[in-house]
């Protein structure tokens, strides 16, 4: 179990400076920053009730899976050799160097994402690669996409992350087994958990979709956080870690497959589902509507 929630779990790319540019050179990285205008930590907020689950990606390999639809268009397009930084977690940096650049189309809008392959793969490799996360990528939410600019995709077997506009993905963490769970039942899952540090998280690190007041007001008012990681992590983890039971109580909702899951995520965090459900259905799994932004 200990290794499962060591797995389960990963770690928002939590940026001290405003706006990386992507010609910057290596910027310091530590996961221990709190973001600025945290929500409250535990002791500021009483809680009554220990977490229902220690990492909300783990609630179900059901609330997406590789049959549901996806917006990728299904072809990437070869840009080349190109310099670029990337985080790479081998390193625990954000490394400059030459990446095979892929351009992915989605439908909604025909948005573009940006997809940079660690050059340890061939470029042939690179582009199944590409369009393995790329399809993954179409299967969240439009909404959730917002503010997902690229994809970083290196070898190993390390935790994904999110943040700073796009989602880091270590195949070799998808290629494993964690406490014999098969990790790549949990590939969608992971996305979902990513997309919303990259889309919902506050700013700079996020998109700021989340307002962060009526995340306050809803942390208060529910009193109790749906997974041990979001509760030891609030300032970082809890908009994640939520949105990924969100979209399992949504799933749930949708099939009458995950009752039990549905009821304790309702019980547990009614406020946020109220904050997510203001977002609109282009947010929500399944409903595959297209956002429109200003
Ligand atoms: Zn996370």
């Amino acid at each position: 179990m200990l290794r499962q929630l060591a797995k389960g779990v990963c770690t928002a790319l939590v940026l001290a400076t405003l706006l990386l540019p992507s010609t910057a050179d290596a910027v310091p990285m530590n996961d221990a920053v709190p973001m600025n205008d945290a929500v409250p930590m535990n002791d500021a907020v009483p809680m009554n009730d220990a977490p229902p689950y220690a990492g909300t990606v783990y609630i179900s390999p059901d609330v997406l899976t590789p049959v549901d639809p996806s917006d990728f268009t299904g072809k990437v397009t070869y840009q080349g050799l190109r310099f670029r930084t990337v985080f790479d977690r081998r390193d625990d940096a954000f490394v400059r160097a030459p990446v095979h650049q892929f351009l992915a189309r989605f439908g909604c809008g025909q948005r573009e994402v940006t997809i940079l392959v660690n050059q340890e793969f061939s470029r042939r490799q690179a582009r199944v690669e590409a369009q393995r996360f790329a399809r993954v990528l179409g299967q969240i939410p439009p909404g959730m996409r917002r503010s997902v600019d690229e994809l970083w995709i290196h070898a190993g077997d390390l935790a994904a992350g999110g943040g700073n506009g796009s989602i880091l993905i270590h195949t070799g963490w998808f290629d494993g087994t964690s406490d014999d769970i098969p990790m790549a039942n949990f590939i969608e899952e992971t996305f979902l958990h990513e997309a919303a540090h990259t889309t919902l998280d506050a700013a700079p690190a996020g998109g700021g979709r989340v307002d962060r007041a009526a995340w306050r007001d809803a942390v208060a008012q529910d009193g109790s956080f749906i997974s041990t990681y979001a509760q030891d992590n609030a300032a970082t983890e809890d908009i994640a870690e939520s949105y990924g039971a969100f979209a399992a109580w949504v799933a749930g909702a949708r099939t009458g497959q995950l009752a039990a899951e549905a009821l304790t995520i309702e019980q547990t965090m009614p406020s946020r589902i109220k904050v997510f459900r203001s977002l609109g259905p282009a947010f929500e799994i399944g409903t595959r509507q297209c956002p429109v932004y200003p």
